[in-house]
């Protein structure tokens, strides 16, 4: 019985990649009979735009996605997360860095750190009291977890067997805000979330949210992670990209079942070739659907949406 979630940002419309997720998650639980919740991840208060919690429900409802009360919203919840953080402070897994974006890419490009990528090279890891003291003048740290170069291993049910090195990551932000990787362990947990099924841009973050799950004595879900769809460029979806929201394809002429005969088909959880989807595909029954959905068998590698597809929503008053 995995009680599964889908957590958009509330930040804009939701695209088709978004919609393809949210799909997976809600067979994946309503599969089993299960409940399925909607969490708005909205603690970045400059990124929400308030129009989009509704936008957003409503796409997700209009393709036939219901979920179980009450919509949980991350902003209401911050007592909770300061709860976490204070026992990870107590705990002393976790140090104040002072970083800025900057300086982290800089240090990260730096010649002897040629392989570091992304990760953060621990600059503040081992700062003195008074290093601390001093640089708590002029800046206001963020907080991040000691991990000390800790690997967690799990079975993704989509992407199979994976294992990530968990750099020292952020839990607060130098803002106070609670980081998102804190926030989603708290909440799962919280809500008793037995499956989380997301887009694999998150797949490494997984091995920082195991370590967390342990760091607060939690109990881990499983997870699936659907890869993501793309623009025929290659890029992450964009408005600039053409018919990228329910709300796009229907002006395009398409009705929402539709819509979810094409995800659904790109899927494979239809017998229809993605590329011919659109307008003369019939209309899938979710029901059905629900039978068909094997996350084993789920494709692993990102769908690139054809330009034709993306091409239907050149309208009058959108052409240049
Ligand atoms: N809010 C995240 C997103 O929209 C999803 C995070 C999650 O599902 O854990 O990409």
């Amino acid at each position: 019985m995995p009680v599964g979630r889908f957590a958009p940002s509330p930040t804009g419309r939701l695209h088709v990649g978004n919609l393809r997720t949210a799909l997976v998650a809600w067979l994946a639980a309503r599969a089993d009979d299960s409940r399925f919740l909607l969490r708005f991840e909205d603690l970045d208060a400059a990124a929400v735009l308030a129009e989009h919690y509704r936008s957003q429900a409503d796409d997700l409802a209009a393709i036939g996605i219901d979920w179980d009360e009450p919509v949980l919203h991350q902003s209401e919840r911050l007592e909770l997360y300061r709860h976490a953080i204070d026992r990870l402070v107590e705990a002393d897994l976790v140090y104040p860095c002072f970083c800025s974006r900057r300086e982290i890419r800089e240090a990260a490009r730096a010649p002897n750190r040629a392989h570091a990528g992304h990760r953060y090279p621990g600059t503040c890891r081992d700062l003195s009291t008074a290093q601390r003291a001093e640089r708590s003048a002029t800046r206001d740290p963020a907080l991040r977890v000691r991990t000390g170069g800790a690997v967690r291993g799990f079975e993704d049910l989509v992407a199979g067997p994976m294992a990530f090195e968990v750099d020292d990551f952020v839990v607060r932000r130098n803002d106070g805000t609670p980081a998102y990787h804190l926030v989603v362990v708290v909440d799962d947990a919280a809500q008793g979330i037995e499956l989380v099924v997301r887009a694999d841009d998150l797949l490494e973050s997984t091995s920082r949210h195991l370590l967390l799950y342990e760091l607060l004595e939690l109990t881990a879900p499983a997870h699936a992670h659907v890869p993501l769809v793309l623009a025929p460029d290659g890029d992450r979806l964009a408005k600039r990209h053409g018919a990228v929201t329910l709300a796009d394809r229907v002006a395009a002429g398409e009705s929402p079942g539709e819509v979810v005969a094409f995800l659904a088909a790109s899927l494979g959880l239809v017998d229809i070739e993605p590329s011919a989807a659109g307008r003369v595909v019939p209309v899938v029954d979710l029901a059905a659907l629900v039978s068909a959905l094997d996350l084993g068998a789920l494709p692993r590698e990102p769908l690139i949406l054809p330009a034709h597809y993306l091409a239907g929503q050149r309208t009058n008053s959108d052409s240049e």
